[in-house]
C-alpha cells in the first residue's frame, strides 16, 4: 500500500515514520524545501524521543521517502493523509483552514484511481465534507472517499502514543473506506486497540471535545491551587485525594503555570467559535480560555511579589522554555508570556532548556541562553522552574549553595522535593502548597 502524508510536521513526520514501520510505503511531502532536503539526509527538524532512529531505520529499509513532488506521488497513492497545520486564525479564534483547503485542491488535481483521503489535522466539524466538495468540484470523475482520523499523539511521547494509542477514531461514510482503514490500522490489532468507527462530523468533534475537556481539567486543578494558597492547604494532597476516585482519575491534575502548546489553546478557541456558529453554549470552555490566558499573564506578578516587589537588575534564571518536557515546541509556551515581562521590568534573564533553547532564541530577545544548568543558575537572585524536565528535579540546597546569589526558588511545576528545602537558607515557592 502506498501512503502519502501531506505535511511533514510533528504529526505528519511521526505518523509517516510509524506507518512505514507498520510495513507500508510512505512518502512524506512538505512545501518546506529545507525541511525535506534535511530529512533526506536524516536530519530531523524537531526534537522527539526515538524519532530520529525510527526515521533513519525506515529510510534505510526503503519504505520511507521524503519529497517536494506532489503530482507523481499523489497519482500512485492508495491513501493520502492531510497533516498540515490548522493554526488559530488571526483575530477571531477560528481555525485557519487555508492549508487544508490548499492541500485538497492539490489532491484533486492529481488523483488517479480509487484513493482514500484522510484528514489527520485537527479541523472543525464539517471540514471533511468541504474537502469532499472541493475535490468533487475540481475533478468530477475522481474516485475517492473522505475519512476523518484525528490524531491524539502527545509531543514528547509521540512514537509510543502512535504505536500504542488508547483509541483510534475514524469518521467515514461507507463500508469500502471502513475496510480500507481497518487494513491500515491492522498492525495495532495485536494490542487490542479500540477503534471507533463513526460519521465524519462526530470524529471531528471528538478531537475538539477531548482536548477541551483536558484543558478544563487542567484549569480546574489550577483554580483549586489558587484556593489552596489562600487556605494554606496542599494542592498535591487535594489532587491525589481527587485522583484516587476512578471516576475522576489522576491524569491532568497537576497544577502548573497554565497550559500551552500547539493544540489546547487553539483547539479550545476553535470549539468555542464552532459552538457560536451553531448558537450553542460552551461557556465552560470559554471560562477556561479566559482563565488560562490570565494565569499565564499573571506569572510575572507572582515572581515580582516573591522577590520582594522589585526585580530591576536582578538576575533571574529560567529553567525550561518549551511548553512541556520532551519537546522543543515553543508554541504558546508560558515562557513566552513570562520572559518578555521580566525583561520589560529590567530583570537580567538567563535561561536554560535541554533542547528548546534554539527554537526559543528565535522568539525571545535580550535573554542569555546558557549552555548548561550551572551557567544558567550562577550568581542568580532567583530561579524560576517553568518546564519540568527531569534533570531539574534533583535541584536541592546542596547543589544550589555557592552557585546562587539570592535564595528565591519559584517552582511553577511542583517538581522539586520540598522536604529537602525545609529549614534551609532558600525560600521555595510551589503552586498551591501553602507555606513550605
Ligand atoms: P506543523 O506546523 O508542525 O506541520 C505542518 C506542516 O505542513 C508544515 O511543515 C508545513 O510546511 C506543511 N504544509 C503546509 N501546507 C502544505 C501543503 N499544501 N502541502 C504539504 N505540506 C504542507 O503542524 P503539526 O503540529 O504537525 O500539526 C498538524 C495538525 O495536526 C494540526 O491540525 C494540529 O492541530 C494537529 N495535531 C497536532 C498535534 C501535535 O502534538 N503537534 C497532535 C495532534 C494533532
Amino acid at each position: 500500500m502506498n501512503i502519502v502524508m501531506l505535511g511533514t510536521g510533528y504529526v505528519g513526520l511521526v505518523s509517516g515514520a510509524c506507518f512505514s514501520e507498520f510495513g507500508f510505503n510512505v512518502t512524506c511531502i512538505d512545501t518546506d524545501r529545507l525541511k525535506i532536503e534535511n530529512l533526506k539526509k536524516g536530519i530531523i527538524p524537531i526534537y522527539e524521543p526515538e524519532l530520529e532512529s525510527l526515521v533513519n531505520k525506515n529510510i534505510t529499509s526503503g519504505r520511507l521517502k521524503f519529497s517536494l513532488e506532489k503530482k507523481e506521488n499523489i497519482k500512485i497513492a492508495d491513501a493520502i493523509f492531510i497533516a498540515v497545520g490548522t493554526p488559530a486564525r488571526r483575530g477571531d479564534g477560528n481555525a485557519d483552514l487555508s492549508f487544508v483547503f490548499d492541500a485538497a485542491e492539490e489532491i484533486a488535481e492529481y488523483l488517479d484511481g480509487y484513493t482514500v483521503i484522510v484528514t489527520k489535522s485537527t479541523v472543525p466539524v464539517g471540514t471533511s465534507l468541504k474537502i469532499k466538495e472541493i475535490i468533487r468540484r475540481k475533478n468530477s470523475k475522481a474516485s475517492f472517499d473522505v475519512v476523518s482520523n484525528p490524531e491524539f499523539l502527545r509531543e514528547g511521547s509521540a512514537i509510543e502514543d502512535f504505536m500504542r494509542p488508547n483509541r483510534i477514531i475514524v469518521g467515514l461514510e461507507n463500508k469500502r473506506s471502513q475496510d480500507f482503514m481497518a487494513r491500515i490500522y491492522k498492525p495495532l490489532f495485536l494490542f487490542e486497540t479500540p477503534i471507533l468507527y463513526t460519521d465524519l462530523k462526530s470524529a471531528e468533534l471528538i478531537k475538539y471535545a477531548s482536548n477541551s475537556f483536558l484543558a478544563v481539567k487542567i484549569s480546574f486543578i489550577n483554580q483549586m491551587s489558587d484556593l489552596c494558597e489562600k487556605l494554606d492547604t496542599d494542592i498535591n494532597d487535594i489532587a491525589r485525594g481527587m485522583g484516587l476516585d476512578k471516576r475522576i482519575g489522576d491524569k491532568f491534575l497537576h497544577p502548573g503555570p497554565g497550559y500551552g502548546g500547539s493544540c489546547f489553546p487553539k483547539d479550545t478557541n476553535a470549539l468555542v467559535q464552532t459552538a457560536k456558529q451553531y448558537n450553542a453554549s460552551t461557556s465552560i470552555v470559554e471560562a477556561v480560555v479566559e482563565y488560562n490566558e490570565k494565569r499565564k499573564k499573571s506569572l510575572v506578578n507572582k515572581v515580582v511579589k516573591l522577590m520582594g516587589g522589585e526585580i530591576k537588575n536582578k538576575k533571574i534564571s529560567i529553567l525550561g522554555l518549551s511548553f512541556k518536557p520532551g519537546t522543543d515546541d515553543m508554541r504558546e509556551s508560558p515562557s513566552l508570556d513570562l520572559i518578555p515581562e521580566l525583561i520589560r521590568l529590567q530583570a537580567k534573564v538567563s535561561a536554560f532548556d535541554p533542547v528548546a533553547s534554539k527554537e526559543a532564541s528565535k522568539l525571545l530577545k535580550k535573554v542569555n541562553f546558557a549552555k548548561n544548568l550551572q551557567d544558567c543558575i550562577k550568581d542568580s537572585d532567583c530561579i524560576v522552574l517553568l518546564t519540568e524536565w527531569s534533570e531539574f528535579r534533583s535541584l536541592s540546597p546542596r547543589n544550589l549553595s555557592g552557585l546562587m546569589n539570592g535564595n528565591c526558588i519559584i517552582d511553577f511545576r511542583n517538581a522539586l522535593d520540598p522536604k529537602s528545602f525545609l529549614n534551609g537558607k532558600f525560600n521555595l515557592y510551589q503552586i498551591g502548597r501553602g507555606k513550605i
